[in-house]
């Protein structure tokens, strides 16, 4: 059967779907189809509850200081819903030395910790005289050439604990392409932080303190999220069990060949992690720089007890150099209220990531058990669990690496030659929840006034553990 749609969004993740709910809020009258390969919304956002314990296979929640997210809460009624952490309370920890360090979460108080030598702190100081860094360096290089090398466990700790990724391969540009922006307007990271922080009070006027903002999730997790924007759309604009097969340019706009029928339409999105994207992409263009990316997959190991506590805080994150079997423990019970039953504890534990994909082919029992091994060495837990579960998630963390600021370009001058094509999704404009709200509202807007896709001024993201 030919389907004629305004709009057909590929990917029924949180991408398309928040593109689709912004179509629809704004301009009821627009026809639109999202097309998903599976049987539900939300692509990787995964919650996950039994025995009254309530784990996440993928992102645990996003911090509400993106005007967009916060938008989309108050639209979808969502608001209301919503619990929170704020970062203000809520400490984290990085492993150093078979040690949690506790990480304050102000500049001053982090300069004051003992988390690294007066010596090396001076080092640090030393970033406001060096000139800005060429070339295309990795995330690691760059951080040591800045800081020195007193920081690296701490920066690793960070792309573990946003790509699962291995900072000796994520390049600097592609990940924080803002921070660099940062670093060529002011010469000095240091420097173009201070310079914001005063344009911020100046906004918010001298007397009121900057607040820090709050880790955001629902009470039964976050694929109430996708569950509600699926709600708001409704069947008669979403198409499951329906994978895209093929996308092909006609006299009118596009066509799009699925499992079961082809639809024509004026606007296509594709709203997917980059490697899916790029499989599509190849029948339109076929000149990509890279046929596809890296991907970072982890397993989520859950685990319960019974009369045990945790220390304060989010939990902790373990830069390679210490050589233990986990990535990092996120202390679920700590964030957000009923995770588990009465007198009882939650937390989830990150394994594999980049560097170490060997350890996903290992059972789940022997996942259990290591990982355990590896929890016990770093938290007081007096006995066995009382719950164990592997989260396996739906898809891996794109991984932006050598390449990827020619693969971005490559896309960009793709869209532009092609009017009604907007290629987006996963990894294309950053990983976090966050990035993929904003640029899908920018996707809607632009969809709706039918201006050329304006491209985002790169923005330097503040670094919270
Ligand atoms: C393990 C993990 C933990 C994370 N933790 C966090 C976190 O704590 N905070 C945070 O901000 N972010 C986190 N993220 C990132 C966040 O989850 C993503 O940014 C976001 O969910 C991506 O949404 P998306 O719609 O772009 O892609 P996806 O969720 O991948 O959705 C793409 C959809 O497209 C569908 N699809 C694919 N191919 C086709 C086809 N040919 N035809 C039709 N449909 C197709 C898929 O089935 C899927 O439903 C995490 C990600 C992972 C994997």
């Amino acid at each position: 059967m030919h389907h004629r749609k305004d709009t057909i969004i590929i990917g029924a993740g949180l991408t398309g779907l928040v593109i689709g709910h912004k179509l629809k809020h704004q301009h009821p009258g627009h026809q639109l189809m999202v097309l998903e390969k599976s049987a539900r919304a939300g692509g990787v956002i995964s919650s996950f509850t039994e025995n009254g314990y309530l784990a996440e296979s993928g992102p645990h929640g996003f911090l509400d200081n993106c005007i967009e997210s916060r938008e989309l809460l108050q639209e979808t009624g969502l608001e209301t819903e919503c619990v929170r952490a704020s970062l203000q309370t809520f400490v984290r920890y990085v492993c150093i030395d078979s040690k949690l360090m506790m990480i304050p979460q102000s500049p001053l108080k982090i300069i004051r910790a003992p988390l690294i030598p007066w010596k090396d702190k001076f080092r640090v100081a030393g970033e406001l005289f060096k000139e800005p860094l060429a070339g295309e360096p990795t995330v690691a290089k760059w951080a040591e050439y800045r800081f020195g090398k007193a920081l690296l466990p701490y920066v690793d700790a960070v792309f573990t604990g946003t790509y699962a990724g291995d900072y000796n391969e994520l390049k600097i540009d592609a990940v924080m392409p803002g921070v660099r922006q940062m670093e060529q307007e002011h010469g000095s990271i240091i420097r173009g932080v201070l310079a914001k922080i005063l344009q911020a009070r100046k906004k918010k006027g001298n007397k009121q303190k900057l607040s820090m903002p709050s880790m955001t999730s629902f009470p039964d997790g976050m694929a109430r999220l996708p569950q509600r924007l699926a709600e708001i759309l409704g069947p008669e604009s979403i198409s499951f069990n329906c994978e895209v097969t093929g996308i092909q340019k006609d006299a009118k706009g596009w066509l799009v060949e699925t499992v079961h029928d082809t639809y024509q339409t004026a606007n296509l999105v594709l709203a997917l992690p980059v490697n899916q994207g790029l499989r599509l992409l190849t029948a339109v263009d076929d000149t990509s720089p890279l046929q596809q990316i890296p991907e970072a997959w982890i397993a989520t190991v859950v685990f319960g007890f019974e009369g045990a506590t945790l220390p304060p805080g989010f939990g902790f994150l373990i830069p390679e150099r210490e050589q233990r079997f986990t990535l990092g423990t996120l202390f679920s019970s700590n964030m957000f209220p009923n995770r588990a039953p009465n007198g009882h504890i939650i937390f989830e534990t990150l394994v594999g990531g980049r560097r170490h994909p060997e350890r996903l082919e290992l059972d789940d029992e022997t996942l259990i058990q290591d990982a355990l091994t590896d929890v016990k060495g770093l938290l007081a837990l007096p006995h066995n669990p009382t719950y164990t579960r592997v989260l396996r998630p739906a898809g891996g963390i794109p991984q932006l690496e050598k390449g990827y600021p020619q693969l971005l370009k490559w896309r960009n001058d793709l869209v532009r030659e092609n009017p009604g094509l907007y290629v987006c999704g996963f990894g294309w404009e950053g990983i976090g929840l966050n990035d993929m709200i904003k640029t899908a509202c920018s996707v809607g807007e632009t969809i709706i006034s039918q201006t050329t896709q304006i491209q985002e001024q790169a923005e330097a993201k503040k670094i919270y553990f």
